[in-house]
């Protein structure tokens, strides 16, 4: 079996290794910034790559050497590969798969380009590994969810813009049923963010209250 790269690999490996060598000084920790670096990774293909042009991303056609070749290039000259982080790694491909029109074009670019920080709202006190005992409430009054409850563990939630959060929206279904995801921004009233300091000093995860959290209808995923 033949496992050597064959030219037109070859040729893409190079190609990579000279945007690197070219665009260096650009990098964050070398003398430029993590948000243009994204922007410049984007635009060239090397982040968000498979992601339709028109939701901000690449745009190309998935091809799992050329993605390995990226990540080996990027390792080798020790530069940022770019943003990651829950909006990204979580977020944008739910958005893909079961967002709204809508949806995809309002978040997943600004999320992509690192403008748009998420934190992660599904485990409570009570919902942890066992997910399906969540109990946080959201009850639709008109065309707004109205939300209790709360959350723990949230990472980055004194960090982030918005939130994806999973709420028991229909409390007589089966318990692994009846919750939905929800988007909504951590500045609407009734949120309350306390830090939960872990043993290293550090807080970096926090407990998020809910006291009747309005949120839009449509701010609802899938
Ligand atoms: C670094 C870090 C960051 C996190 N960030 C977020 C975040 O941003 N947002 C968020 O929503 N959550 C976050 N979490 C929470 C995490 O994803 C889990 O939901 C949570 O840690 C598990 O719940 P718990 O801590 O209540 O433990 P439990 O679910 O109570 O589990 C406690 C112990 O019991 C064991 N156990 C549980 N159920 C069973 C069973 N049926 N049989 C046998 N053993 C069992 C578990 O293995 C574990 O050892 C984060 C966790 C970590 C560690």
């Amino acid at each position: 079996m033949d496992l050597s790269y064959s030219a037109e690999y070859e040729a893409f490996r190079a190609e990579v290794r000279g945007f690197l060598e070219v665009h260096r000084n650009q990098a964050p920790g070398h003398g430029g910034n993590g948000l243009t670096w994204q922007k410049l990774l984007i635009e060239n293909g090397y982040a968000a790559r498979t992601i339709p042009k028109e939701y901000g991303g690449f745009g190309a056609e998935p091809d799992i050497l050329k993605s390995r070749i990226i990540a080996e290039e990027f390792a080798r000259a020790q530069l940022s590969p770019g943003l990651g982080g829950q909006g990204i790694s979580m977020l944008v491909p739910t958005l893909l798969e079961v967002g709204s029109e809508d949806q995809k074009r309002q978040f997943i670019g600004p999320t992509l380009r690192g403008e748009m920080l998420w934190c992660q709202g599904y485990s409570e006190p009570n919902a942890g590994s066992d997910l399906a005992a969540l109990a946080t409430k959201g009850v639709l009054e008109g065309d707004e969810w109205v939300i209790n409850g709360q959350k723990i563990w949230t990472s980055t939630a004194h960090l982030a813009h918005w939130i994806f959060c999973l709420v028991r929206t229909e409390p007589d279904a089966p318990k692994h049923e009846g919750i939905s995801f929800l988007l909504f921004d951590m500045k609407t009233p009734g949120i309350e963010i306390r830090p939960l300091v872990d043993m290293t000093g550090a807080a970096n995860f926090n407990e998020v209250f809910f006291t009747d959290v309005r949120v839009p209808a449509h701010q609802i995923v899938g």
